[in-house]
């Protein structure tokens, strides 16, 4: 702790810990806060020091808000949260940092492993196979590789294969896909371990809990001692650095020993943020591929098979109708699909392009996913008479940061990014100072008539024409 600190100080951290020790349990508590130290405080910012790096990712992630709405309930005032990092001169670590890396020679003999009990492996959903997916242009290549994978892991070139697209175009069917053939095929069968899939938030989350329960041997070694990989939307490792150290090591042991790893992502590797190049590296030595969004024959088909699997006879002009106006992914396709035929069996009458067009209408207008944030910036900026470059700059003029505030706080508000990303579309900015922002509007700007008035406006207008 930092002995220039003033009394005043120390003790407003003290009543600070206090405060959060009564809202959380005494095992959060005493891993997650009780290792903490008060760095600075200033007007408007608490800096807080952690002993490791991936404190600040969970503590970002899950505390947050009850720290600054503790720290500011103390203060009386707004205040932003950072953190940095000051290692333990002491060496008296804290309970959650159990080093270890020890490498597990590959080849090791197989033991049957129980994963750490609090381990549950992830449930795959039987819908997605291969046979229930359809081949497009978009996707011909991504699924071709998936195929070639499942028929014999780990013996092709494609190791590790990474799958990216954007949302709901068939990243999570496809490499549940390879999960379903390896089971089916009973390629595996004498392993311990055939196939673990996992979501890169799972992994964290085990992670996490291995470090609380000191087991973090345990979790690794169980998997590496797994066959086939598949690990969906690594995106999320984003700023976890410790769990991508841990990954790491599980991704050279298991490549080593010739098993087979399965990667999606929401973009190339190369341009995930976020991530170790160490990390971004490997990930380019096996194969690469997209899947596009389906082009209208795709669509289509896609309606067709999903409409004959459940029973549901469509008419063509009904699948074309719906495949001309939902383009953006196969998820929102499903939904319509979904919608209508709930509509149709709820009201007891047949499809029609009527009823389509009624109910699709009702899903166009409720499609957040067609406001991006760049269309956001740009929406503000026109409003502000700025130019769209100053949003996203560190520019302090008033009518600037008026409009940053605002587009920030509409973000929020009108697109499913997390914190995080718009953090990062607006310049990098760090989640903090997001949440500051999205503060600033709430407290101040809604406030005020006029200022609340242009806000309502501008929300009134990106949903209506973005
Ligand atoms: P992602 O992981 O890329 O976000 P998903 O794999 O979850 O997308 O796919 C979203 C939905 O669309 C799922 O219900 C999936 O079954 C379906 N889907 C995606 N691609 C296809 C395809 N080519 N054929 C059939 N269904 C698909
Ligand atoms: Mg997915």
């Amino acid at each position: 702790m930092d002995q220039h600190l003033s009394v005043e100080h120390q003790m407003f951290w003290d009543r600070f810990l206090k405060r959060i020790e009564d809202r959380v349990n005494v095992q959060s508590y005493n891993t997650w806060f009780k290792p903490l130290g008060i760095e600075s405080l200033s007007e408007s910012t608490l800096l807080v020091s952690v002993p490791r790096p991936y404190f600040s990712s969970w503590l970002d992630e899950h505390y947050l808000p009850l720290m600054t709405s503790s720290a500011e309930a103390l203060l009386g005032r707004t205040v932003s949260i950072s953190f940095v990092v000051k290692e333990d001169e002491d060496g008296d670590a804290p309970a959650a940092s159990i080093e270890s890396h020890d490498e597990q020679p590959s080849g090791t003999p197989r033991v049957h492993l129980e994963p750490p009990s609090f381990f549950k492996q992830q449930v795959v959903n039987p819908r997605f196979t291969f046979d229930s997916f359809v081949v497009g242009n978009s996707n011909q290549f991504a699924h071709a590789a998936a195929k070639a994978v499942a028929e014999s892991p780990g013996t092709t070139a494609f190791n590790p294969l990474v799958i990216y697209s954007g949302v709901g175009l068939g990243k999570t069917h496809l490499l549940q896909a390879i999960a379903h053939h390896c089971l089916k095929s009973g390629q595996f069968d004498t392993d311990a371990n055939p196939f673990i899939y996992v979501s890169s938030e799972k992994f964290t989350m085990d992670f996490i809990m291995s470090l609380q329960n000191n087991v973090t041997p345990q979790y690794t070694t169980f998997y590496r001692s797994t066959s086939l990989l598949l690990v969906d939307d690594i995106q999320f490792f984003n700023n976890k650095e410790r769990t991508q150290e841990e990954f790491f090591h599980i991704f050279n042991a298991l490549h080593q020993a010739g098993k087979q790893i399965v990667l999606t992502m929401d973009r190339p590797p190369s341009q995930l943020k976020g991530l170790a190049d160490r990390l971004i590296n490997r990930f380019q030595w096996g194969l690469v591929t997209d899947i596009q969004p389906p082009d209208f024959e795709t669509r289509v088909a896609i309606l067709k098979k999903k409409a004959d699997n459940d029973g549901v006879y469509l008419d063509n002009a009904i699948s074309e109708f719906i495949a001309k106006h939902i383009t953006s992914n196969i998820r929102e396709l499903e939904g319509s699909l979904i919608r209508l035929l709930a509509y149709s069996s709820l009201r007891g009458q047949d499809i029609s392009l009527d009823m389509a067009a009624h109910v699709l209408g009702d899903s166009l207008q409720s499609q957040p996913s067609i406001i991006t944030i760049e269309s956001i910036q740009k929406l503000t900026a026109g409003h502000f008479s700025i130019p769209e470059n100053d949003i996203i700059s560190n520019s302090r003029r008033k009518e600037v940061a008026v409009a940053r505030h605002i587009a920030i706080y509409l973000c929020k508000q009108l697109t499913n990014s997390s914190l995080k990303t718009i953090g990062l579309h607006f310049g990098g900015r760090d989640h903090s100072t997001v949440i500051h922002s999205i503060r600033t509007v709430e407290t101040k700007y809604l406030k005020d008539p006029s200022l609340a008035a242009q806000v309502r406006q501008l929300k009134e207008k990106a949903k209506h024409t973005l």
